[in-house]
């Protein structure tokens, strides 16, 4: 196994616990080492660090697995990831058939997702040493979890950095492009082919509970609906109209099935629009609503982006908070990890002062807990979720 040495003093964050071993932290390799194989990192002074997939061009130039010398990198390593995964999920997920069973880094599988959706699995490979073990881990989610069938959607853009062509496509068993989910009671139809993610938004399923409880008998907007995740929640809680955006058909489309579905579809109105116009023309219509969602896309994915990010949330923030009734609700959310919590409070804020506006906070939400965060990897902590009370 080749041993990789790091740069003195590089080696603070690897040894806190963060598992991404940058290639500008790397001063040596001694022994053979070939894309995608597992190394051993030591720091300069000969400490070991730990044990991970190795890829030398890639900016991530290892991923740790294990910190434990005597851990080694094996089928029952991956089993006893994945019975710990499975573990937390069973203490932690309720009231759904689909959710996270795998978050890669924060269930110490760095690149590898898996999505249950009932009796289905989706997965993704995103970096090129866990697509390596791919034919272990398919195995072992085959004999632990029975699944019946697995689906992969390594699509995600991110793939390429690890010099990965994008790859989506049926892996196990029966794959048909819809299945059914129940969360909290409502019934979605998901795209298990091409829908956004590996089909749901399941990273909001606690934050739409928690939403639908101040849904009764309100008029509610939800901007940014997908196929109808906060519309429908909503709507199912008593909310007396929803009007729910997005700029995606297809999205609409199955979120148009997912309101009959649920036999509420006499309460929801879909429409396929930019959000930014649909605000300002409601806004200019003299509109109001009891409760507004907004739940956009990350409007930036790098740090440079940032600035035109805050601008973009600002402005959907004050656009909302001007529909808003006094006594109403605003559920704000952003999945930009660049943008972090203080910051998108400090956003609101400003667009809560442009409204002149008085905000209660009602809840700070972060992502479900299916979907962990590492204390020490920031990177795991990305969405944050708003609930204000708007004066
Ligand atoms: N709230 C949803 C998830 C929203 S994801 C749920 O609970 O399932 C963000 C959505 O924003 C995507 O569906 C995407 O199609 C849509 N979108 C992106 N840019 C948009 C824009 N400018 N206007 C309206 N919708 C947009």
């Amino acid at each position: 196994m080749a041993r990789v040495i790091l740069l003195p003093g590089t080696d603070k964050r690897t040894r806190s616990g963060h598992p991404w071993v940058y290639l500008t932290q790397v001063g040596d390799v001694e022994g053979e080492l070939t894309a995608g194989d597992v190394v051993e990192v030591f720091s300069a002074q000969g400490r070991f660090l730990g044990r991970g997939y190795a890829n030398p061009s890639s900016q991530i130039f290892t991923r740790l697995l294990t910190r434990r010398r005597d851990e080694a990198i094996d089928r029952e390593f991956f089993r006893r990831r994945l019975e710990a995964a499975a573990a937390y999920r069973q203490k932690v997920v309720k009231d759904t058939t689909a959710y996270r069973l795998v978050n890669a880094e924060a269930d110490f599988l760095p690149a590898l997702v898996v999505d249950r959706y009932g009796d289905f699995l989706a997965v993704q490979f995103l970096a090129l040493g866990m697509d390596g073990f791919k034919p272990i881990i398919i195995n072992l989610l085959i004999e632990m979890f029975a699944p019946h069938g697995i689906y992969e959607r390594s699509d995600a853009g991110v793939r390429a950095r690890e010099g990965l062509q994008p790859f989506s496509g049926p892996l196990y068993g029966e794959t048909p492009k819809f299945v059914m989910m129940n969360e909290n009671g409502v019934r979605y139809r998901v795209d298990l082919h091409t829908g956004q993610k590996t089909g749901f938004f399941l990273d909001q399923r606690e934050n739409r509970q928690a939403v639908s409880e101040l849904a009764a008998g309100a008029r509610v907007l939800d901007c940014f609906c997908y196929t109808g995740g906060f519309a429908i929640s909503a709507a199912r809680a008593g909310a007396g109209s929803v009007l729910a955006v997005d700029s995606s058909g297809s999205a609409l489309e199955l979120a148009a099935q997912n309101a009959a579905l649920n036999e509420v579809d006499d309460r929801c109105t879909f429409r396929e629009a930019n959000s930014f116009d649909e605000l300002r023309g409601l806004a200019d219509s003299g509109e109001q609503y009891d409760l507004v969602v907004l739940d956009p896309p990350a409007f930036t994915k790098s740090k440079e982006a940032l600035a035109g990010a805050v601008r973009g949330y600002k402005e959907i923030n004050l656009r909302a908070l001007k529909l808003l009734v006094t006594g109403g609700y605003l559920a704000t959310c952003s999945c930009s990890y660049h943008l972090g919590e203080a910051l998108f409070l400090e956003i609101i804020a400003a667009a809560a002062r442009d409204a002149r506006r008085t905000l209660r906070l009602v809840e700070f939400r972060r992502q479900a807990r299916d979907h962990p965060a590492l204390l020490e990897v920031p990177e795991t902590y990305y969405l944050k979720c708003g609930v204000f009370q708007v004066f």
